[in-house]
């Protein structure tokens, strides 16, 4: 019997491992030196003049709206295909989500249908770059800037996406980043929110500690004193030493493990391009893709069985699949705010049709080749 594939799995060698004991050895265990040296390498990886490290992404969307003044009454405009956090940040501050539908190609918000959305009330627009590939982001500017409004990019699936030459992260006017257990760069939780507005990173790194006007990490070293004041009644949201060890190695390789992705995109690609039954998806020479999923689509009336079954002849022949995503809309507590299914038919399209197939560095070539086989023998099998 082969193994079966995961559809994910994180990267971590003798190198992790051994920098994390280091922190541990360091007596360092919250925020200090080593999370420190985090937001320094990773704001000048993509070009920003700060980064913040916190303990996840979900955690960056909220401090990144409360520092720019979003609450109750306000009305944040975003996109429904995506993971709940970004709306479920939306309405912890108060404000009202109001989602745009996406663009059928990629998959993101389509900027032609956010200035319909537009109100008095209207103060930011959160675009989510998903599975890695951008959101054409000079309408989305563009827009913002004539409306006033700010953009906060959810970039949880990209930690090395380009858009036109430009990192995602130097961009917006907030930008957050996800290094959760399965995306590009892990710490096993944790969060990076970059920005060029030195006000509103003061704000972002007051208020995810506790809201205490000196760093917890000041506070405790030579230079630190007792005495603090609290401004704001914030959180406690900041990344520990324990994780930092995590993310300073695996800043170093992500290069090498963006390439083996990159490559094995390149694999599906050519290998699935055969099959008319499946949508592939989007990537052009303008924009670098991350490559942070990669999710096929089966198109309508090819197959005599649906997506779920799909999944499941995958799974029988050893294949871990996931999917991405539940339109937010169609989630229960969404539908109490008064959604419905059909609010957004290209989402719940894309929904009903997608498969996320496993794509990480950690597999082989192999395993991709195994990934490849199994698709084409259900596709092959369940042709109409
Ligand atoms: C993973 C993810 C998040 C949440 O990231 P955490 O670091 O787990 O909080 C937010 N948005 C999208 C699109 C994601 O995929």
């Amino acid at each position: 019997m082969e193994k079966n594939i995961p559809y994910a799995l994180p990267w971590i060698e003798e190198e992790e491992i051994d920098e994390v004991v280091a922190a541990l050895r360091s007596n360092w265990l919250s925020k200090g030196p080593r999370t420190v040296e985090f937001e320094k390498q990773f704001a000048n990886y993509v070009g920003s003049d700060y980064a913040l490290a916190l303990n996840s992404a979900t955690a960056g969307l909220h401090l990144s709206q409360l520092a720019v003044g979003i609450g109750p009454g306000d009305e944040v405009i975003t996109t429904p295909y995506t993971f709940v956090a970004t709306a479920n940040t939306i309405l912890h501050t108060g404000a009202k989500p109001v989602f745009v539908d996406i663009d059928p190609v990629t998959f993101n918000m389509d900027p032609a249908l956010i200035e319909s959305k537009i109100t008095n009330k209207t103060k930011a627009i959160i675009p989510v770059h998903f599975a890695g590939y951008p959101v054409d982001m000079d309408p989305v500017m563009e827009i913002a800037r004539k409306y006033n409004l700010y953009v906060i990019e959810d970039a949880a699936h990209a930690v090395y996406t380009m858009y036109k030459g430009r990192m995602v992260g130097s961009i917006g006017d907030l930008t957050n980043f996800s290094f959760y257990a399965t995306k590009n760069l892990v710490t096993g939780e944790g969060g990076m929110v970059t920005t060029n507005n030195e006000e509103l990173a003061d704000k972002i790194r007051v208020m995810s500690l506790h809201g205490m006007s000196k760093n917890a990490w000041n506070r405790y070293s030579d230079k630190g004193s007792w005495f603090y004041e609290v401004e704001y009644p914030g959180f406690k949201y900041n990344m520990t030493d324990i994780q930092a060890a995590l993310g300073l190695v695996q800043l170093r390789k992500l290069e090498k493990l963006q390439q083996i992705r990159e490559e094995y995109a390149m694999m599906y690609n050519e290998a699935l391009k055969e099959f008319e039954g499946l949508t592939l998806p989007y990537y052009d020479h303008i924009n670098r893709h991350a490559w942070h999923l990669y999710v096929i689509r089966l198109k309508d009336n090819y197959f005599t069985i649906d997506r779920a079954q799909f999944i499941e002849e995958l799974k029988e022949r050893g294949i871990g699949t996931s999917v991405h995503f539940i339109p937010v809309h169609l989630h229960p507590y969404y539908q109490k705010l008064g959604f419905k299914y059909g609010d957004y038919p290209l989402a719940e399209k894309a929904y009903e049709a997608a498969i996320s197939i496993p794509l990480y560095p950690k597999m082989t070539k192999e395993e991709v080749e195994r990934v490849i086989e199994a698709v084409f023998d259900v596709a092959n099998t369940y042709k109409r």
